[in-house]
Formats: structure tokens, C-alpha cells, sequence
């Protein structure tokens, strides 16, 4: 998508450790006019797929998740990070390791809100290993939910998790997709 791609050009700053900087934009100040374009580019993308539900991670996907779902007309379950053990049954659990932060999070959804009526449509704002993907087609796996797909603003199409998804056959549907980056230059796929 162009004008995401514009946007990172002029206001993303890439790290050292392989990470690039949007929080002008997307993930700490947060520019909406951008994300209902990316809302509206998922919903034509995904149109036909039925889609029911919405499932993104804490936190940096909710934002751009519910105004995607406004564009559906569905609702979004976020996978929240949790601190204390829950050993009630009432959840579906994963482990997701962290790209940023290093080390593990145990990531939970109740199963009030996930199930196998459910035709998701997972949403996150960045893809790299794929570990947060996984994550949630793990929880949609436990609920018995079928995933249509997988809606990502930013790809970093040189780490390895866009190719091990779409192997497995999971539709990802990246808005721009990085092939490389260093610091003062981003080249798009
Ligand atoms: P993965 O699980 O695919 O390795 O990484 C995706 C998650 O890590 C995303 O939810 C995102 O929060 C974070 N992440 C990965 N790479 C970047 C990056 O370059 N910049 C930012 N801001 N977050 C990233």
C-alpha cells in the first residue's frame, strides 16, 4: 500500500537489532486517517472470506485491529498478555516469545470470546519471526475457530516469519513489505 510505504519512508527510523521505529504513527501516536486506508485495503483483500471476528495480540495490533473492524462490521478479541497463572480452564494459553522486548509471554483469550463458529481474520502490526502469528493461530487452533487469514501492516520480509506462515498455507496479506533496511534506508519488495 503506497501510502503506507510513503509514510515509513518519511517517518520510520530503523534501529540497530533489526527493528524499525513507527511510533510517530502507528504504534504509540497513533495516525487513524492511516489506519482506516489499511482497514479498507484488508476489508476489499478479504472480502469474501466471511469474516466474523477479528484476533490480535496486546498491544501495539489493537489499534490498527479495531478500525480494521469497523471496516468489517465485526469485533476484536485482543490475546492479552498475562502476568498471573490461570489455571481455571476458562482460557486458551500459548507462549509467544517477544521480537522487542526478548523473553516470553503467556498469552491468554477467554473462551467466552473465541470458538468454532468463528471465521478470524488475525491482525498484527508488524511480522518478522512469526512468533506472534503463531501464537494466535495456536489460540484459534485450541477454540477450534478457523482462520481466513492474516492482515500485517509492516513486513520485514528478509526475516524468515512471512515465508514459514505462508508455507503452512496461511493467507497474509502485508500492506508493505520491507526486503531490507539499514539505518537512513528503507527498500521496499
Ligand atoms: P514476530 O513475532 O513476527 O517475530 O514479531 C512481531 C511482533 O514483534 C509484533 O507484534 C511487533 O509488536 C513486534 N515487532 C517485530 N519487529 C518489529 C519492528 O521492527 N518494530 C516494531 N516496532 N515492532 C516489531
Amino acid at each position: 500500500m503506497r501510502e503506507l510505504e510513503e509514510r515509513i519512508r518519511r517517518d520510520g527510523i530503523v534501529e540497530d537489532g533489526d527493528v524499525l521505529k513507527v511510533d510517530s504513527f502507528l504504534n504509540h501516536q497513533m495516525d487513524v486517517e492511516l489506519f482506516a486506508a489499511m482497514g479498507r485495503e484488508w476489508a476489499r483483500l478479504f472480502a469474501e472470506e466471511g469474516v466474523n471476528k477479528i484476533l490480535t495480540i496486546e498491544a501495539s495490533g489493537i489499534g490498527i485491529a479495531c478500525v480494521a473492524a469497523q471496516q468489517f462490521g465485526v469485533p476484536v478479541v485482543f490475546a492479552k498478555k498475562s502476568r498471573t497463572k490461570n489455571i481455571a480452564g476458562d482460557v486458551y494459553r500459548v507462549e509467544v516469545p517477544s521480537f522487542t522486548h526478548g523473553g516470553v509471554s503467556d498469552v491468554i483469550v477467554s473462551k467466552r470470546f473465541l470458538g468454532p463458529a468463528d471465521r478470524l481474520l488475525l491482525i498484527d502490526d508488524f511480522l518478522a519471526n512469526g512468533a506472534a502469528l503463531e501464537g494466535l493461530l495456536e489460540l484459534a487452533r485450541q477454540a477450534g475457530a478457523l482462520v481466513v487469514g492474516a492482515g500485517v501492516a509492516v513486513e520485514k520480509a528478509f526475516q524468515p516469519g512471512g515465508d514459514r506462515l505462508r508455507a503452512k498455507g496461511l493467507r497474509v496479506e502485508s500492506l508493505a513489505r520491507i526486503q531490507s533496511m539499514s539505518p537512513g534506508h528503507i527498500e521496499f519488495c
